[in-house]
């Protein structure tokens, strides 16, 4: 009797196992799709869980002293991207938060800023990021 309850309970344990490993898959997977790349060479740049709200908004439209309209989207992170240039708060979009250029580390195409105030977070122009990597060749 022990014996089958013991074995019961080994099942169930196998079953709840098996249930966080698929689940763990699932959630994998979903991340991998929800990746953002570079809208030039398909560099992964960002995921939308990065995404962050500041100043009570994802998304912001500015324009710049140029007179160019940019909508960006504000990420907590941006592992795909590089910074250039010296920190400036120069017209900063945020109020206390200085700014340099955020590059795709790949093909250095201008991809939005990187803004350092009392943290930091990338604020990427959204029309740069693609959602799917269809377009482009496979990274080599
Ligand atoms: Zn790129």
């Amino acid at each position: 009797m022990i014996r089958a309850y013991r074995q019961e309970e080994r099942e169930a344990e196998n079953e709840a196992w098996l249930e966080e490993t698929l689940a763990s898959e699932r959630a994998e997977q979903a991340e991998e799709e929800e990746n953002l790349y570079c809208f030039v060479c398909g560099r992964p740049i960002t995921q939308t869980r990065q995404r962050i709200s500041v100043n009570g908004a994802h998304k912001h439209t500015f324009t710049n002293p140029a007179g160019y309209r940019f909508e960006i989207g504000c990420f907590r992170e941006a592992p795909g991207c590089g910074q250039a240039g010296e920190y400036s708060d120069f017209y900063s979009w945020f109020d206390g938060y200085a700014w340099c250029y955020a590059l795709c580390s790949s093909c250095r195409v201008h991809l939005g800023w990187v803004y350092r105030g009392e943290d930091t977070f990338y604020g990427l122009v959204l029309d740069r990021l693609s959602s799917s990597k269809e377009n482009f060749p496979s990274p080599s």
